[in-house]
């Protein structure tokens, strides 16, 4: 089959490996119909050291069942399905207390920007999709797998309601969902912090109810007199650089809630009087979006919302190298593949 392999930072290609097979019985093996570039797949597309080895690709996709293990209960051939982009079975004290990305029996895709993928402990990892392989929805079913789960995880560990008030920072798929989920959950003050037009309309259609382009001290400026001075109850951080986290703790109100769900690209940060003065609590992590697609469903099936709406551009699994690029240039938001 064919499939995306990264050489190192800024080389990307797609090539024929062979085809995955059932290696365990808890194992399916899926035709993949919709896969995409996630925001998180640039971090090793700048820093990854050249290596011939190449490293497989992909986190994020859906499709149809090929193949089954004998253990691999409550599928069956033919079944459209989503995957988490963590695999998990999804009945371990961990996957039982909502935290399916530390799973005993748990781990992490990265080889589903491809035509077919292996899927360890498939029951608790696939769910069935009740629509065609041709139906407009794909692109909104297929946020379940990361960016709509992500996002909607920012907001549940900032315990986002009616009452809070939250700001967002980033304009990524993420942060755009981040603020989805938060007007899902009943915030009605939404900041989005995010300079890139095209993409913070897009947060407004969402939801966000104020834009702000500024960054660093500016931009914290710019919130707090948003907000009276104080800052929002909740702040979803969605970038994942150390400049985001310092911006997070200069908007969050005391008492506030900062929850981290861009993939931290540092290890230092400051954690003293700044958190610690204003009763903050830090939370957030990766995503265990296996826990929220049952409860995400039903909304993008019914159209209340269209979390696909982040994908603005669309290629074959061969211009996959062109989509990390034009990703990478922010000439696309997100790149949806279709192998
Ligand atoms: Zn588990």
């Amino acid at each position: 089959m064919r499939a995306t392999v990264m050489y190192g930072a800024g080389d990307v290609r797609v090539e024929e490996v062979p085809d995955p097979v059932i290696e365990e019985p808890t194992d399916a093996v899926v035709r993949v119909v919709r896969t995409c570039v996630c925001g998180s797949d640039l971090h090793p597309y700048h820093t990854m050291p050249a290596s011939g080895q190449g490293t497989p690709m992909g986190h994020e996709f859906l499709g149809v069942v090929e193949e089954l293990g004998s253990g691999a209960a409550g599928l069956k051939r033919g079944d459209l399905v989503v995957a988490s982009f963590a695999f998990q079975d999804n009945t371990c004290d961990f996957c039982r207390e909502g935290v399916q990305t530390s799973c005993r029996h748990g781990g992490f895709f990265n080889t589903a920007q491809a035509e077919f993928v292996r899927v360890p402990q498939a029951a608790g990892t696939l769910v069935t999709l009740p629509v065609e392989e041709d139906s407009p929805l794909l692109p909104s079913l297929l946020t379940l797998a990361d960016v709509y789960g992500t996002g909607y995880h920012a907001a549940r560990r900032a315990t986002v309601n009616p009452r809070t008030t939250v700001t967002v920072i980033g304009d990524g798929a993420v942060g755009l969902l981040a603020v989805l989920s938060a007007r899902q959950l009943g915030a009605e003050r939404i900041i989005l912090m995010g300079r890139h037009k095209a993409r913070t309309d897009l947060g407004i259609e969402f939801g966000a109810t104020d834009v702000v382009a500024e960054r660093g001290e500016e931009g914290i400026a710019r919130v707090r007199e948003l907000t009276g001075g104080d800052g929002t109850h909740a702040v979803l951080e969605a970038v994942g650089y150390r400049e985001a986290y310092e911006q997070a703790l200069g908007v969050v109100r005391p008492g506030g809630v900062i929850s981290r769900v861009g993939v931290p690209q540092y290890d230092e940060a400051p954690i003293g009087w700044g958190l610690f003065g204003g009763n903050l609590t830090l939370t957030g992590g990766p995503a265990p979006v296996r826990a929220y697609i049952d409860e995400l469903l039903p909304g993008v099936l019914d159209g209340t919302v269209e979390p696909g709406k982040v994908f603005d551009r669309t290629v074959g699994l061969d211009e996959v190298p062109d989509g990390y690029r034009a990703m990478d240039r922010r000439e696309a938001l997100k790149v949806l593949v279709q192998p």
